[in-house]
């Protein structure tokens, strides 16, 4: 714990008093403010659903954060309840089901809630959470449809909540370098970005993620979304239109949602990103020309070991972990009423660009998005 600690605060030594101090002015004071808290206070957080990411990732990533911590969990597998309780040092009295998840209301211990469940279920816990009093952070992607995405910051804004999702590459050193090369134009204008995410399927052809009716469709809703964010944050810009085609190679495993897709994104200023999503293929790479030189990373989107650089040299930043970092943001955002910047509303844009990218597919046409 103390070894990242100590790389976190380092990273932002180094970055301000170098490269991009200005440019990520909003983004630094925030890390500053993060390893500068002297205040002790930690708000509790509620994991809710205990699948792969939360007892892999989350979990782990909750005893190395400073602002909060893991005070609750929220399962349908009552098996459960007893290891995280053991493991974690959870009380039972946070410890719920999602039929008495609504109880949580009237737990202090629980400032936070994290949605780790199913996409399908994005909706229903993130205005239930709310209405129980409590800030949300849900998983991507967002939701099923970005009508869907609406609701749920809607209900957030009625109960006076913070909305957060769980978009850890926001915090990472080689994708906000990305972020800051792109958006300030250190190259020049942006012109073209891959963006690509996937991976082999080799998990349960009957899980949640194979079902449309759980997942809202396969690899594009899994891993495109980052493929989508990756153009988005590098040119800071919204997309406009969108044309994509698909293919499937094992329509037998991927019959109820996509295999891999391809799709075009086109930007105000022009610029232009091929992206691709697959359940078939090992990609993660986001890679952006502009005028004067080209800047990339490789592997872009993984929990850790990103690597990269520019035409003018390899990047040598730290390796944090993300999902501390993110946490941690959100904890100091709610306790110091500050906008997060991974909202709701961050969530919806990139659920625009997935609805346009299956409309595209149903006419085989270019499509605005909307
Ligand atoms: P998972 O299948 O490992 O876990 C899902 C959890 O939901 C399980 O605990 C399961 O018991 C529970 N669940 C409740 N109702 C269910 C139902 N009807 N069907 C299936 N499971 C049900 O999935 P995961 O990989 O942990 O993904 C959960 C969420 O986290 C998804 O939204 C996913 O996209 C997201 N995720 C994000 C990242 C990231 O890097 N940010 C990484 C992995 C997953």
């Amino acid at each position: 714990m103390k070894s990242n600690d100590n790389t976190r605060r380092s990273f932002i030594k180094n970055i301000s008093v170098g490269v991009g101090a200005a440019a990520l002015a909003p983004n630094l004071s925030f890390l500053e403010a993060c390893a500068s808290t002297v205040e002790n206070k930690k708000l509790g957080i509620a994991l809710i659903g205990l699948g792969g990411y939360a007892g892999g990732q989350l979990a782990p990533a909750l005893q190395k954060t400073k602002n909060c911590y893991l005070a609750g969990i929220v399962t349908g597998t009552p098996s459960k309840e007893a290891t995280w309780s053991q493991q974690y040092n959870i009380p039972q009295k946070n410890i719920y089901n999602y039929g008495n998840f609504d109880e949580i209301a009237k737990n202090k211990d629980i400032d936070i809630v994290y949605i780790v469940l199913p996409v399908s279920m994005h909706k229903e816990f993130t205005i239930r959470g709310a209405k129980a009093g409590k800030h949300v952070i849900c998983e991507k992607p967002m939701a099923l449809n970005a009508a869907d995405c609406q609701l749920m910051i809607d209900a957030c804004k009625k109960a006076d909540r913070m909305l957060s999702i769980g978009y850890r590459l926001h915090f990472e050193p080689y994708n906000m370098e990305m972020m800051r090369l792109g958006q300030k134009q250190v190259f020049g204008k942006v012109q073209t970005i891959e963006a690509e995410n996937g991976f082999v399927y080799g998990g349960d052809p009957n899980a949640w993620r194979l079902k449309k009716a759980l997942s809202g469709g396969g690899a594009l809703m899994d891993m495109g979304v980052y493929a989508i964010q990756g153009a988005r944050y590098v040119t800071g810009e919204e997309p406009l239109y969108v044309t994509a085609r698909q293919e499937k190679t094992k329509p037998e495993l991927f019959k109820d949602v996509d295999e891999t897709i391809f799709w075009k994104l086109e930007f105000p200023s022009g610029a232009v990103s091929n992206g691709k999503s697959s359940y078939n293929n090992n990609w993660g790479r986001l890679e952006a020309k502009a005028q004067n030189g080209k800047f990339w990373l490789e592997p872009a989107y993984a929990y850790g070991g990103q690597a990269g650089g520019t035409s003018k040299g390899e990047f040598n930043f730290p390796h944090i972990v993300q999902q501390a970092a993110q946490m941690d943001d959100f904890a100091q955002c709610v306790l110091n009423k500050k906008q997060t910047r991974v909202p709701g509303e961050e969530g919806m844009k990139d659920m625009k660009v997935v609805d346009a990218i299956y409309r595209s597919l149903q006419s085989g046409k270019r499509e605005k998005i909307v």
